[in-house]
Protein backbone atom coordinates (compact mmCIF):
# COMPACT_ATOMS: atom_id res chain seq x y z
CA UNK A 1 0.00 0.00 0.00
CA UNK A 2 1.70 3.67 -1.17
CA UNK A 3 1.66 5.86 1.75
CA UNK A 4 -0.77 8.55 1.30
CA UNK A 5 0.58 12.08 1.43
CA UNK A 6 -1.36 14.58 3.44
CA UNK A 7 -1.87 17.48 0.25
CA UNK A 8 -2.80 20.98 1.13
CA UNK A 9 -3.34 23.59 -1.02
CA UNK A 10 -0.37 25.72 -2.09
CA UNK A 11 -2.20 29.11 -0.35
CA UNK A 12 -1.64 26.98 2.83
CA UNK A 13 1.28 25.78 2.84
CA UNK A 14 3.34 28.44 4.19
CA UNK A 15 1.43 28.54 7.34
CA UNK A 16 2.53 25.28 8.51
CA UNK A 17 6.09 26.40 10.01
CA UNK A 18 4.95 29.32 11.54
CA UNK A 19 2.33 27.68 13.20
CA UNK A 20 4.94 25.00 14.79
CA UNK A 21 6.38 27.83 15.77
CA UNK A 22 4.44 29.22 17.31
CA UNK A 23 3.21 25.77 19.12
CA UNK A 24 6.83 25.17 20.56
CA UNK A 25 7.21 29.22 21.39
CA UNK A 26 3.80 29.06 23.61
CA UNK A 27 4.93 25.55 24.95
CA UNK A 28 8.11 27.13 26.09
CA UNK A 29 6.41 30.03 27.51
CA UNK A 30 4.15 27.76 29.46
CA UNK A 31 6.47 25.84 30.72
CA UNK A 32 8.49 29.04 32.19
CA UNK A 33 5.24 30.32 33.30
CA UNK A 34 4.48 27.14 35.27
CA UNK A 35 7.80 26.24 35.93
CA UNK A 36 6.38 25.69 39.49
CA UNK A 37 3.90 23.27 38.76
CA UNK A 38 5.67 21.59 36.11
CA UNK A 39 6.56 18.30 37.49
CA UNK A 40 3.14 18.22 38.70
CA UNK A 41 1.97 18.53 35.21
CA UNK A 42 4.39 15.98 33.95
CA UNK A 43 3.77 13.82 36.44
CA UNK A 44 -0.27 13.78 35.93
CA UNK A 45 0.06 13.50 31.77
CA UNK A 46 2.12 10.58 32.60
CA UNK A 47 -0.38 8.59 35.02
CA UNK A 48 -3.23 9.95 31.72
CA UNK A 49 -1.22 8.29 29.16
CA UNK A 50 -0.99 5.41 31.47
CA UNK A 51 -4.31 5.06 32.24
CA UNK A 52 -5.19 5.99 28.64
CA UNK A 53 -2.90 3.25 27.15
CA UNK A 54 -4.51 0.71 29.60
CA UNK A 55 -8.18 1.75 28.92
CA UNK A 56 -6.91 1.39 24.37
CA UNK A 57 -5.89 -1.74 25.02
CA UNK A 58 -8.68 -3.16 27.49
CA UNK A 59 -11.43 -1.95 25.04
CA UNK A 60 -9.47 -2.89 21.72
CA UNK A 61 -7.33 -6.25 21.99
CA UNK A 62 -4.95 -6.86 19.88
CA UNK A 63 -6.26 -9.11 17.02
CA UNK A 64 -4.12 -11.33 14.07
CA UNK A 65 -4.44 -10.27 10.91
CA UNK A 66 -5.64 -13.97 9.67
CA UNK A 67 -6.58 -12.53 5.99
CA UNK A 68 -4.98 -15.25 3.32
CA UNK A 69 -2.74 -14.40 0.74
CA UNK A 70 -4.29 -16.72 -1.58
CA UNK A 71 -7.67 -16.81 -1.46
CA UNK A 72 -8.45 -13.58 1.00
CA UNK A 73 -10.37 -14.79 3.20
CA UNK A 74 -9.98 -14.80 7.20
CA UNK A 75 -8.95 -18.10 7.61
CA UNK A 76 -5.30 -18.08 8.56
CA UNK A 77 -4.91 -20.48 11.61
CA UNK A 78 -1.26 -22.09 12.86
CA UNK A 79 0.05 -25.05 11.88
CA UNK A 80 1.73 -25.95 15.30
CA UNK A 81 1.36 -23.80 18.29
CA UNK A 82 4.70 -21.57 19.22
CA UNK A 83 6.25 -22.27 15.71
CA UNK A 84 6.24 -20.20 12.32
CA UNK A 85 4.22 -21.20 9.85
CA UNK A 86 0.61 -21.36 8.99
CA UNK A 87 -2.14 -22.45 6.69
CA UNK A 88 -5.91 -21.41 5.48
CA UNK A 89 -9.04 -23.09 6.50
CA UNK A 90 -11.02 -22.00 3.59
CA UNK A 91 -8.73 -22.67 0.38
CA UNK A 92 -5.67 -24.92 1.77
CA UNK A 93 -2.95 -22.14 1.57
CA UNK A 94 -0.14 -23.47 3.32
CA UNK A 95 3.33 -21.79 4.06
CA UNK A 96 5.71 -23.23 6.63
CA UNK A 97 7.91 -20.10 7.19
CA UNK A 98 4.91 -17.48 7.58
CA UNK A 99 4.72 -15.95 10.52
CA UNK A 100 1.49 -13.83 12.02
CA UNK A 101 1.26 -11.91 14.98
CA UNK A 102 -0.75 -12.52 17.82
CA UNK A 103 -1.96 -15.82 16.21
CA UNK A 104 -0.66 -18.23 18.83
CA UNK A 105 -3.23 -16.56 21.16
CA UNK A 106 -6.29 -16.33 18.70
ZN1 LIG B 1 -7.02 -19.05 1.80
Amino acid sequence: MKPRRVCLGSSLRWILQPAWLLVVISGAAAAVWLREWMPYVLGGACVAALGLWVLVSTLWPSAPDRKCPKCGVQGLVKIRRGAPGVRCERCGFQDETMHVAYLDDW
